[in-house]
């Protein structure tokens, strides 16, 4: 008996070295990542003083690295993109929460949703005026609903029955989106001089009235993927429009079996385009990477019909791509073996 137990005691060791050996192997192995937007649009460096870029740039980095964290201590990609967005939403400098854009009636109206990739759970909400942080609310609606869109003052009788307290619209308020709508809507009035209607004169309104949105995309220690987006939606915008943002497939997309996908851009186009959904169906059913699936939905199908904007992409293995068509998109991303990078303009 005495003499097995060295024997033992030897093949105890070894087995906690192995297991310890090979758990320190897999945690290293298994990838993790997140990429976050803040909007695709006419972003040229000649419109930022060095001030206002940096800040926009340290924004962006709080935010991804507030997502990179949850994640490398073993949190779900859902809880990850839903922190990285709610620091987007607090800041003014983003067209979500904090700073969405002002409707014609002088309002902000705001759209959201998140979904998750491990089982296709989904949850959105649409022209909300008075939830702090959209994101969160749609987030309740996957988890704590039978349904999987509400909008509206009914969206937040919901919330307030979750516990969610209300705000009021003002908290949204800012004076550069204010002077945005004041300049869309001159410039819009001067096209009904012209006889256009309200339809032609929207259209004509160049784009960085119509975009900005917020999003974020991420991949967890556990393999799964998940994508959220939050929006004020368009400037100047009428008759209770609803973007992309909320809309599962054209705004949001996720599924482990082709990738996670959160867009940004000219929200009518990517609805008809189905968007989201379509760069992971042409993973999924075309085996192409996300990076060529991304390429061709925003410049080959997009750019030539006037659909202007971008999408941030991961798949399960940790890849991660950020095409757009416009000048810029606000960007960042960050994984297990990438260091933080954080992009503005076309050529960072
Ligand atoms: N896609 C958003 C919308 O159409 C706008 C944006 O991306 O900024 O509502």
């Amino acid at each position: 008996m005495k003499k097995t137990r060295p024997i033992l005691t030897c093949l105890f060791l070894s087995a906690f070295a192995n297991t310890v050996f090979s758990n320190t192997v897999l945690a290293k192995d298994v990838p993790f990542a997140i990429a976050i937007h803040g909007g695709a649009g006419t972003i040229q460096k000649e419109r930022f003083t060095p001030e206002k870029e940096a800040a926009y740039r340290a924004k962006l980095k709080e935010s991804v690295e507030a997502g990179y964290v949850i994640l490398e201590k073993g949190g779900t990609s859902l809880d990850a993109l839903s922190t990285a967005i709610n620091i987007l939403e607090n800041s003014p400098f983003f067209n979500a929460g904090k700073g969405a854009v002002y409707t014609h009636d002088e309002t902000h109206e705001m759209d959201a949703s998140i979904m998750d990739g491990k089982n296709r759970q989904a949850g959105a909400v649409a022209g909300v005026k008075h939830i702090e942080n959209p994101i969160n609310l749609a987030r309740l609606v996957m988890d704590k609903s039978v349904h999987v869109m509400l909008s509206g003052a009914g969206a937040e009788t919901f919330a307030q029955s979750q516990g969610m307290a209300l705000v009021d619209n003002h908290v949204f308020d800012t004076d550069d989106r204010y002077k945005s709508l004041l300049r869309a809507k001159a410039k819009m009035e001067k096209a009904k001089q012209e006889d256009k209607d309200y339809q032609a004169a929207h259209f004509a309104l160049e784009t960085e009235y119509k975009v900005g949105t917020v999003g974020a995309v991420a991949l967890d220690k556990f393999g799964n993927i998940a994508a959220g987006t939050s929006t004020g939606g368009m400037t100047n915008k009428r008759y209770g429009r609803i973007g992309d943002a909320p809309v599962i497939g054209a705004g949001t997309f996720a599924d482990n079996a082709s990738c996670a996908v959160s867009a940004t851009g000219h929200g009518e186009y990517f609805i008809r385009y189905n968007v989201a959904a379509d760069i992971c169906a042409r993973v999924q059913y075309q085996g192409k990477s996300i990076e060529q699936a991304g390429k061709e939905v925003i410049h080959d199908v997009l750019m030539p019909i006037g659909g202007t904007g971008g999408v941030i992409i991961i798949d399960t293995q940790g890849n991660i791509s950020l095409p757009f068509n416009t000048k810029g998109m606000y960007r960042a991303s960050k994984s297990n073996s990438q260091a933080t990078y954080v992009g503005i303009f076309k050529d960072d």
